[in-house]
């Protein structure tokens, strides 16, 4: 891949991603597959003013080879060291770029129910630490391509051909033009102005309407606002962009508001299975029933991993016609497939989507109906012809989104 590129992506990351400020430390957390381009990102880190970049390496195939060998108990056990870097990010919080190049089949043959008992036996442990950080720093998900990932995503290539394709699919997605810097601000504030547009009319539920058998409304929280693009970090104020690319505008509906039947437009890939035309019942805001094509008892199995499994955390809109969606490509990675059409989520909600969340207890949080799960799961709904009207208290209608774009 063309070097000038690389570095505009990196610097992408950095300055607009992550947003590193001077004196402030980073943690990256990657895998082995392009250690030139990971090298690039630390040095920009520095020329930003970071003091201490810290680069935390892992490999799929030693993940696969630890879930195998090592018992329940091992895998669930949260050990000291772990302890004392949750402790030290809570201290210290740096910011965190996580590059996402993961085998989406990397952990196939693992027994995907001793994986997820053991992420649930130690998720009391962890959630102190995750709940005392939660946005108070900067972070983000950017993606580069793994070998595995691109062969599977461009079958019947050579190898080098499919990363070169992937890296190029990333760079056009994550929108790394000449001056991506200024191309994010741009965007940012196109999403801000939709945003705007949805949070000024209050709206009390959506209806979904589509041809493929899609007829669901969702009921929104009166103190809910839309989000998108980039988020400001509590306290320090400092503005970054979580995602890259990311095209959506969202947020996290009413617990206990949903109804209807929502049919997925997409494959969805969850613990390394790939989930086919799939469709989810709600009532009362809950899942009551799924089927799937393929891999239905995956589905099962997820939305009953804990009490708000079955829930919603997330309501989000984008156009049918997102960079991401017209390049066709099913990436089979959340980071580039939620951002290809309006979804859905199952679990975990987003307290900074309430107004004012800053003042609220996690407790008041949940209590003002953010679900709160151990999972947040994306499945994509956007189809080509979805109608999406928004309704408010007093009854008005307006039409959202139109043949899956959008209305205004
Ligand atoms: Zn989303």
């Amino acid at each position: 891949m063309d070097k000038t590129r690389l570095e505009n992506y990196a610097k992408l990351i950095v300055r607009s991603g992550l947003n590193v400020q001077d004196g402030q430390e980073v943690l990256i957390q990657c895998s082995l597959d392009q250690p030139e381009f990971v090298t690039m990102v630390v040095e920009e880190c520095y020329k930003s003013g970071a003091k201490r970049v810290t680069v935390k390496w892992s490999h799929m195939p030693v993940s696969k080879v630890n879930y195998i060998y090592r018992s329940l108990e091992t895998l669930s056990e949260f050990t000291d060291t772990e302890r004392a870097e949750w402790q030290y990010r809570v201290d210290k919080l740096p910011c965190l770029l996580w590059l996402d190049s993961d085998d989406p089949d990397g952990l196939a043959g693992t027994d995907s129910q001793k994986i997820a008992s053991a992420n649930m036996a130690r998720f009391p442990s962890i959630k102190p630490f995750r709940d005392a950080i939660e946005n108070k720093y900067q972070w983000c998900i950017a993606a580069v391509p793994g070998k595995e990932w691109a062969c599977k995503i461009f079958p019947g290539i050579p190898a080098e051909e499919a990363i070169e394709k992937l890296w190029d699919a990333i760079l056009l997605c994550s929108r790394v033009t000449e001056d991506p810097i200024a191309e994010w601000d741009n965007h940012n504030k196109n999403l801000a102005m939709r945003c705007k547009f949805l949070n000024d009319y209050r709206f009390d539920k959506l209806e979904y309407k589509s041809l493929n058998g899609t007829d669901f409304v969702v009921g929104l929280n009166q103190k809910g606002i839309f989000c998108g693009g980039g988020e400001t970090t509590l306290g320090a104020n400092i503005y970054f962009n979580p995602n890259i690319p990311s095209e959506e505008v969202f947020t996290s509906p009413m617990r206990g508001r949903a109804d209807g039947k929502v049919v997925s437009t997409k494959p969805l890939s969850y613990q390394g299975k790939l989930i086919e035309n799939f469709w989810v019942e709600f009532k009362d805001g809950k899942v009551i029933k799924v089927g799937a094509e393929k891999n239905q008892d995956v589905l099962e199995k997820m939305v009953a991993m804990d009490e708000g499994a079955a829930y919603l955390g997330e309501v989000a809109l984008i156009a049918y016609d997102s960079p991401i969606n017209n390049t066709g490509i099913l990436f089979y990675n959340t980071l580039f497939d939620e951002n290809a059409s309006c979804h859905l989520a199952l679990g975990r909600g987003f307290n900074n989507c309430l107004e004012n969340y800053e003042q609220y207890s996690n407790e008041e949080c949940e209590k003002l109906g953010i679900n709160s799960s151990m999972i947040h799961v994306d499945f994509m709904i956007g189809s080509k012809d979805l109608s999406i009207v928004g309704v408010t208290k007093e009854g008005k209608r307006v039409q959202i989104f139109k043949d899956g774009n959008w209305a205004f």
